[in-house]
């Protein structure tokens, strides 16, 4: 990509509405997406304006907006993404006032379909190709789905790291899946898990969305609840594995679909 030095910088935290998305593609923008780690630096630096006891996404959020020089930052704090977003839109107002900080609500209900969410890829590869994916408007290619054998529930985590434990067979749900549907408060394509493929829930430390992983898992006949804050340790590592090796269930369905929905993607 050619820049120049009126190419604007922007940051996104969640998903935009893809108005906004069309908006900045047009205009030639640089995207970052602040709930990524972009710099090397402490998260102890966040602490000076958010609690040490928060969301490390959005502790992470502050420290790219401290470091990136952004002309504007786009952060949805509606029901799309959550209330700590909302407080942290107001922070950053507050500490950069070189940034136009713009709030969004996103209740986009267009759904683009879900094909990374069931592709055979590996983990990693797959939630950072749907990370990147709510930069663009663009359609998604057709990819044929995959007999999965494992499900990964939740955001993206602030660590990608533990998605590397999962086999390529590994079907993603939960707002990850919402986030690629181009629909964030969907909350029907949030709840949707597959009964037959034994699942990790995962949500990040201090998150309104732990009750939702945990009530999910504790529903689900193979299902295993995992909350992380900055980075998963060892024992988060260590359990998720022996959690995924010890569940000897059959391969799942090719058809998410629990609960039952002659449409799952559509509101
Ligand atoms: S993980 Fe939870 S608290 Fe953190 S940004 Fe996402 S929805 Fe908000």
């Amino acid at each position: 990509m050619t820049t120049s030095a009126t190419t604007k910088r922007i940051g996104i935290v969640g998903i935009p509405p893809l108005a906004i998305i069309k908006q900045l593609e047009a205009e030639g923008c640089i995207i970052f997406d602040l709930d990524e780690p972009h710099v090397k630096r402490d998260i102890e630096l966040a602490s000076s304006y958010l609690p040490r006891v928060f969301c490390a996404i959005l502790r992470t959020v502050i420290i790219n907006g401290l470091s990136l020089q952004l002309d504007r930052i786009y952060i949805d704090v509606g029901p799309g993404k959550c209330d700590c977003a909302l407080h942290t839109a107001t922070i950053l107002a507050d500490i950069l006032p070189e940034t136009t900080v713009i709030t969004t609500r996103n209740q986009d209900s267009a759904a683009f379909g879900t094909p990374l969410c069931t592709a055979r890829l590996p983990l990693l590869e797959k939630i950072s190709a749907i990370t990147k994916s709510v930069q663009s408007a663009r359609p998604y290619q057709d990819l044929a789905a995959c007999v999965p054998t494992a499900g990964f529930w939740g955001v993206p985590p602030r660590d990608f790291s533990l998605l590397s434990l999962f086999p390529d067979t590994t079907h993603v749900f939960g707002w990850t899946r919402c986030m690629e549907n181009k629909t964030p408060d969907h909350q029907q394509l949030e709840a949707l898990i597959n009964p037959d493929i034994p699942t990790v829930f995962f949500a990040q430390s201090f998150c309104a969305k732990t009750a939702l992983a945990r009530h999910l898992a504790n529903k689900h006949p193979h299902g295993l609840y995992v909350d992380c804050d900055v980075t998963a340790g060892n024992s988060t590592k260590a359990k998720i594995e022996a959690f995924l090796e010890l569940s000897t269930t059959p391969p799942g369905s090719l058809t998410d679909s629990y609960p039952p929905s002659s449409d799952p993607l559509s509101f």
